[in-house]
């Protein structure tokens, strides 16, 4: 078994400069303000659904880019981390929001989650899809430069890995890990971050995190994912959010009748959640008064000890499943549930 210690200092690795500067002053100026104004970070409800449309994307440039140098997982990492274990004094949430797109629409951008969670000082990781990045690149952007941000890798087009290999697999992981290093390279020539010593230095260099698409995996898929020196992030608490008949106040019953010290919690970013801004102000102070703080996915791993199974969620009720059934009319509707949402672990 790993020391917290020597846990802290490859997490630390991995996730490129856990534990840096994220002092409270620089939450209140972060990158963000030195470069886009209040109206231009605020929500706009022309971006806020899917748009079934195919675009034009630069593979080949992406192809060229050298990745930023990784070291593989370590074997006591490797798996899929559904929660943390932390020491009886520490109450810490992490709320995850996947911001997925597949090969076949523009996904949207539900910005009315990211202004609640700003002005409320709220952390959250966001596990963005790597074509997501790259026509969502505005939105990455002001993510990517907000200290209350986390982002994480959730594949290139939203693909089931398990039903690709080989080069497939590969594109999978490391084009969505090329499309966040290029849009950091960009962020690096902007006007804006000229002035700030030291910008660049905190937007870390490379995603650490992975977040697999529809929650499926196999052995081969883990295996990529560590060789790529990435963590595989799940959860342990479904908000449900991609059903349209989830309401507000069932979302966060759900929450809060399952969060627990160590959780992680999945809800959605891109328009396929439902209700999920309106789910929040019923959330984030009921959490905050049973005194839970919220942390980002890495602060969360490096305060204890990451709960790993040796297998993903596969079909079970959740993340994507409505979704995945709306786009193959030939299989089930699933039903509509009001709770069933705290998975078991499947090993
Ligand atoms: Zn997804």
């Amino acid at each position: 078994m790993i020391r917290t210690s020597a846990r802290g200092a490859l997490l630390a690795a991995i996730l490129g400069g856990l534990g840096g500067p994220t002092a409270v002053a620089e939450e209140q100026h972060g990158l963000h303000a030195q470069c886009w104004t209040g109206p231009a970070l605020r929500a706009s409800r022309r971006e806020l659904r899917p748009v079934y449309r195919r675009v034009a994307l630069d593979l080949a440039g992406l192809r060229k880019l050298e990745l930023a140098p990784a070291s593989p997982t370590p074997a006591n990492l490797r798996g899929s981390i559904r929660r943390v274990d932390l020491p009886p004094d520490k109450k810490l949430i992490a709320l995850t929001f996947d911001l997925c797109e597949t090969p076949h629409d523009v996904a949207g951008y539900d910005g009315g989650i990211v202004d609640y969670l700003r002005a409320h000082k709220v952390k959250a990781t966001f596990f963005a899809g790597g074509k997501w990045i790259e026509t969502h690149g505005e939105r990455a952007a002001q993510l990517m430069t907000d200290p209350l941000f986390e982002l994480g890798n959730h594949g290139w087009t939203h693909q089931d890995v398990r039903r690709v290999a080989g080069r497939r697999l590969q594109d999978e992981i490391l084009l969505a890990q090329r499309a966040y290093e290029r849009a950091r390279a960009r962020l690096a020539q902007r006007a804006c971050l000229k002035p700030v010593p030291g910008a660049l230095s905190r937007i870390p260099e490379r995603l650490g995190l992975f977040r697999f698409p529809y929650g499926t995996c196999d052995a081969k898929a883990l295996h990529a994912v560590a060789k790529a020196g990435l963590l595989a992030i799940q959860w342990d608490v479904v908000t449900g959010d991609p059903s349209r008949d989830r309401s507000a106040r069932a979302i966060a019953a759900t929450v809060l009748r399952h969060a627990r010290p160590g959780s992680i919690v999945i809800a959605h970013a891109n328009g396929r959640g439902w209700n999920t801004a309106a789910a929040l102000p019923l959330i984030v102070p009921a959490l905050r008064e049973q005194g839970y703080e919220f942390v980002t996915v890495g602060e969360l791993l490096a305060a204890g000890k990451p709960v790993i199974a040796r297998t993903c969620y596969q079909w079970s009720p959740g993340d994507h499943r409505r979704f995945e059934t709306a786009r193959r009319p030939h299989m089930k509707r699933p039903r509509a549930r009001d709770d069933a949402t705290v998975f078991e672990t499947t090993d």
